[in-house]
């Protein structure tokens, strides 16, 4: 479950309109990538479905029912950062236990769920330390880490990568691919990078100054970019 339908969804700040009527439906357990230049919008669409921001027009539904008016923490979303968004002085346990204790789960739930994530993430080594004392790459997975164990219908990734090194970007990219076939959770993931829109998305969303140019497949958008934009970013050499 966690199937994501936009209609006509547009946002203003002040009088600049920044996405300008956004239709868009992912299926369930979709991986659906949004690239497009710096200052699209593509962080804005990702905050309006967490919830973070309020859309200016425009209806949001997750399995068909609306929730354009639900807070954040009751949309089943998960939204994982580039600057991971850690607290400081919390441990990694904590970090990754703190949203379910907020949500008083039962400790023995919380605890069950931090280490299943904490398996899959390989973060057993990291457990009693706090974010300072890890690197980059490892911060970047208790991030993810805290998002799983929330059990979303829904992860939205923010370039998580960009902060990474190289050798990490292909690591941490190969994990968040991993862990889309172990959940078949929905994903929806922003990026810049070519290589990481080709190699992990189901369909692309290519955005434009705050709208759609196209939809499609990764080989779909290489072999018939609709235009020359499109082109510039995706498509084969023209
Ligand atoms: P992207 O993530 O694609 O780089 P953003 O969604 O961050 O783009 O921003 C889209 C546009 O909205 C930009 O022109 C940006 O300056 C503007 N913008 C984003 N957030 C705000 C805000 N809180 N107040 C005013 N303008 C904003
Ligand atoms: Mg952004």
């Amino acid at each position: 479950m966690g199937s994501l339908a936009l209609k006509n969804i547009t946002k203003s700040f002040g009088k600049v309109e920044v996405i300008k009527g956004i239709d868009l439906e992912v299926e369930d357990g979709e991986f659906v990538i949004f690239v497009g230049p710096s200052g699209c919008g593509k962080s804005t669409l990702l905050r309006i479905i967490a919830g973070l921001e309020d859309a200016s027009d425009g209806t949001i539904e997750i399995d068909g029912a609306g929730v354009t008016a639900t807070p954040p923490s009751k949309r089943g979303i998960a939204m994982v950062f580039q600057t991971y968004a850690l607290y400081p002085h919390l441990t990694v346990r904590d970090n990754m236990s703190l949203g379910l204790k907020q949500a008083k789960r039962p400790p023995a739930q919380i605890a069950e769920r931090v280490d299943v994530a904490t398996k899959m993430l390989s973060l057993e080594p990291y457990l009693e330390r706090r974010p300072a004392e890890l690197s980059g790459g490892q911060r970047q997975r208790v991030a993810i880490g805290r998002a799983v164990v929330r059990k979303p219908k829904l992860f939205l990734f923010d370039e998580p990568l960009s902060n990474l090194d190289a050798a990490l970007r292909v690591n941490t990219r190969l994990e968040i691919a991993r862990l889309h076939r172990e959940l078949g959770a929905t994903m929806i993931y922003v990026t810049h990078d070519q290589t990481e829109a080709m190699t992990l998305a189901d369909r692309i969303v290519v955005l434009n100054g705050g709208r759609i140019e196209q939809i499609g497949t990764p080989m779909e958008l290489y072999n018939n970019p609709a235009n020359l934009f499109v082109a510039g970013f995706i498509g084969s050499p023209q």
